[in-house]
């Protein structure tokens, strides 16, 4: 099937008690075993079932097939939020003493956890000088446990060249991860270009109307562990944690994501409420739909904005100029993120009138909502960064990060309009 269909109807089965239509919320905790033997063969995983929701849950499950298949993906976990996922995602291939590659565009919080708060744990991030997969390359040793990168950076807007950023990462025995947020299944499928793990924060375009926040983490399954086990000891010995189970051996192809499951999830719990699985459901449904609006919407605000006196630049990979713009065609089809930046004339005095005079963009720091948003990161997501970390992911002082809605195009160009106006005291023409 197709992602605009998958979206609608993967991975649930009409439920066979009840036949419900929709995907039912299972609001349990813990699940009945029909007796001790039957719990022994549950907790030694010789049987398929359910036993705590904090390690899985149906409503979950659905969530988690839907995605893999969107993603065209093997397995996946679900999460409580994209932070999770891409913590998880990382403790689950590294220890202390090991290091991770990363592009330096990312987004504010993951720059955090990856300048900050892993190397507390002794697991060290190396950001490259840009992402370029040379780059990358020169940074990677015998101790590096994977590359990391944002298919489509936030807010820099860059687009990784996912298919050689995999080929380095390949050659020298690591995952490529990549955190497929801004672009979405929709746009780009990173496994299909070499990726390994794919995680996104659904909270974003995924779920897509700015009400639940959740994270996921799909393996495409083509990894091979047992190849690297020096590297990767965790996948091929037998865990202590887990009564010695072998992860390669129980769920071969699919042992990356049992592991962030019976260790990650099991242990810290950072579990997805099966409500919110649902939301995030509904909001799938429509997420093909809603990206082809926001696509266009943005294309045509785009033009506006290049068009206009009072802009000093817009950063928009669909302008022809646009340093991403080849690999747009190569992984977006062509097409480009309704992510886009600019920066208006005035520097950031100048930029902050104009965002205090928006009236229908949303002042806060979200992306991918059906509304039409906007953040200025300087003075928000991205203000914990010195000057240098700002310049490397992409971020100036008068930079405005706008994540364009589903709203009618006119009245989306009509309100940067009239806030342009407040901001730089002069009309259009
Ligand atoms: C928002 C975001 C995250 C974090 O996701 P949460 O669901 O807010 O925890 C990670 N990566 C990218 C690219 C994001 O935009």
């Amino acid at each position: 099937m197709r992602n605009e269909t998958i979206a609608v109807q993967g991975g649930y089965e009409v439920d066979p008690t009840t036949k419900s239509a929709a995907v039912p919320i299972y609001q349990t905790v813990a699940y009945e075993f029909d007796s001790a033997e039957h719990g022994a063969a549950l907790f030694n995983l010789e049987v398929e079932g359910y036993r705590y929701t904090r390690i899985s849950n149906p409503t979950n499950v659905v969530l988690e097939r839907r995605v893999t298949a969107l993603e065209g993906g093997l397995e996946a976990l679900s999460v409580s939020t994209g932070q999770a996922a891409l913590h998880f995602a990382v403790l689950n291939l590294t220890s202390s003493g090991t290091n991770i590659i990363s592009v330096p565009q990312l987004y504010g919080t993951t720059h955090t956890l990856f300048a900050h708060i892993l190397p507390k744990l002794g697991i060290l991030v190396r950001f490259a000088g840009s992402d370029q997969a040379s780059d990358i390359e020169k940074l990677i040793d015998a101790q590096t446990r994977a590359v990391f990168c944002e298919s489509v950076g936030n807010p820099a807007g860059n687009i990784c060249d996912v298919e050689a950023l995999a080929k380095v990462a390949h050659k020298h025995g690591v995952p490529l991860i990549v955190d497929n947020t801004v672009a979405t299944p929709i746009l780009l499928r990173p496994i299909e270009y070499g990726a390994d793990i794919v995680l996104h924060s659904l909270t974003k375009f995924m779920g897509g109307h700015g009400t639940t926040m959740g994270g996921i983490i799909v393996d495409g399954g083509n990894f091979p562990w047992e190849e690297h086990a020096a590297r990767f000891p965790m996948f091929s010995e037998p865990d202590a944690s887990y009564h010695d189970l072998v992860y390669t051996t129980h769920f071969g192809k699919a042992a990356y994501i049992a592991r962030c499951r019976s260790v990650y999830q099991r242990a810290m719990g950072s579990v997805l409420a099966p409500l919110s699985a649902f939301l995030l459901l509904q909001g799938i449904e429509t997420v093909a739909v809603r990206i082809d609006r926001h696509v266009e919407n943005a294309r045509r605000t785009a033009q506006f904005l290049r068009a206009d006196p009072r802009v000093e630049w817009v950063n928009y990979v669909g302008f022809a100029d646009n340093p991403y713009h080849q690999l747009a065609q190569k992984y977006l089809g062509g097409r480009a993120c309704s992510l886009l930046t600019f920066g208006i004339r005035g520097g950031f005095e100048a930029a902050t009138r104009f965002y205090d005079a928006l009236q229908l963009f949303r002042r806060l720091v979200n992306l991918g909502d059906a509304k039409s948003l906007a953040c200025h990161p300087a003075s928000t997501t991205h203000r914990q960064m010195s000057p240098e970390e700002q310049r490397q992911a992409g971020v100036s002082a008068e930079l405005i990060r706008l994540s364009i809605g589903i709203e009618h195009v006119d009245d989306i160009i009509a309100d940067l309009d009239q806030a342009l106006s407040a901001a730089v005291g002069m009309r259009a023409r």
